[in-house]
């Protein structure tokens, strides 16, 4: 069942220097933190929170100002070519999904972040909380860890 308010909410976002605006249209799927090896890169981060959207839900009005990386796991990572902000995330593993920055977000996706993956792994500099957020790890980041 969907909310019908859901259905009509519009999250609209920005990189740093407002070259790349995009929108979103409803709920996203999942709202997740990782702390993969690869997202702390990417961000400068210790955890990444991601919301991850169908991608016909996901809506750009000019992409000239987008760059794109597409990494030795043949993820897509695109960022503002402009200001360097990463924004979104596109990998075989999800296909048909777009995952956002929420950092980039104006308005509130709707859902707070409820899991944290690739959560064993951390760097001795920031382990990862124990928040009540439930924590996955294993060789793809999604097996349980218990607390
Ligand atoms: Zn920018
Ligand atoms: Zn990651």
């Amino acid at each position: 069942m969907t909310d019908p308010e859901s259905v009509d909410r519009i999250v609209r976002g920005h990189c740093s220097c407002e070259a790349v605006t995009f929108r979103v249209r409803g709920e996203p799927r999942f709202v997740a933190v990782c702390h993969c090896d690869n997202c702390r890169r990417a961000h400068g981060a210790g955890g990444v929170e991601w919301a991850g959207y169908r991608e016909e839900q996901f809506e750009m009005d000019d992409e000239s100002s987008l760059s794109h990386w597409r990494t030795p796991t043949e993820a897509t990572r695109s960022f503002c070519s402009r200001c360097g902000s990463p924004l979104f995330f596109r990998a075989p593993r999800w296909a048909g999904e777009v995952h956002i920055a929420v950092a980039a977000m104006i308005d509130d996706p709707g859902k707070a972040p409820a899991v944290r993956v690739y959560a064993d792994r951390p760097p001795a500099w920031l382990p990862v909380p124990k928040d009540g957020l439930k924590r996955f790890g294993g060789h793809d980041g999604m097996q349980p860890m218990g607390e």
